[in-house]
């Protein structure tokens, strides 16, 4: 089964991605990751993006495709689940061909919807793991007493650059204008399952897997 869970953010896409990996077996693509990866390693694309990750635009189509090209060839486990990809019309064509051309198609599309209030609330109370990318967040999944991931026992706890004020205002715009035209896009293929992302971590995950199953 390879699934798209579609949001702004803050929606809970990558916690929620985190569980359906664990749970399934699935496996996770987030170009969020593959590109911060990229940053942090220094690589010559990594240095292009870095400035327009911090500014929270969209980098261009050519490099979030080529990235998700390379790891459609690798084994899928129970099947993709995409986290922050497609993010504009032009990548969800993309991937139906690319998709098409690995013989593969796209189950469903789980729109998670978010108030933006709630989202500025989540996106500045977040953190991760340093060790294993476990999402953290102050209130409602705060960092355990010991100061050490329950998942892998790390110390190291991220923040991300361009979870602040200025670029969250620029990537809820990006995602207005040009992510959720997807939401119509999807509809019309009759692949759109949409689910209220409000509420506690294990909720938002029943409903999710109510509109996996159901
Ligand atoms: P995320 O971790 O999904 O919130 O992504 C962090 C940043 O990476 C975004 O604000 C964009 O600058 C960039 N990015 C991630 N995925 C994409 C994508 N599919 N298309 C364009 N830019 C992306």
């Amino acid at each position: 089964m390879n699934i798209i869970l579609l949001g702004p953010p803050g929606a809970g896409k990558g916690t929620q991605a985190q569980i359906l990996v664990e749970a399934r077996g699935m496996t996770q693509l987030s170009t969020g990751d593959m590109l911060r990866e990229a940053k942090d390693s220094g690589t010559e694309m990594g240095q292009i993006v870095a400035d327009v990750m911090a500014r929270g635009d969209l980098v261009t189509d050519d490099i979030v495709i080529g990235l998700i090209r390379e790891k459609l060839a690798s084994d899928s486990g129970a099947g993709f689940i995409f986290d922050g990809f497609p993010r504009t019309l032009a990548q969800a064509d993309a991937l139906a061909d690319l998709l098409s051309d690995v013989g593969q198609t796209l189950d469903a599309v789980i729109e998670m919807r978010v108030d933006d209030e709630a989202l500025v609330k989540r996106i500045t109370a977040r953190s991760t793991c340093g060790g294993c990318g476990a999402v953290y967040n102050d209130i409602t999944k705060p960092w355990p007493e010991d100061g050490k991931c329950a998942n892998c026992g790390s110390t190291e706890v991220k923040r991300r650059s361009d979870d602040n004020e200025d670029s969250l205002k620029q990537r809820l715009m990006e995602y207005y204008k040009k992510t959720s035209p997807l939401i119509g896009y999807y509809h019309a293929k009759g692949t759109l399952k949409s689910i209220d992302g409000l509420g506690e971590i294990d909720e938002v995950k029943a409903r999710i897997t109510g509109a996996l199953d159901g």
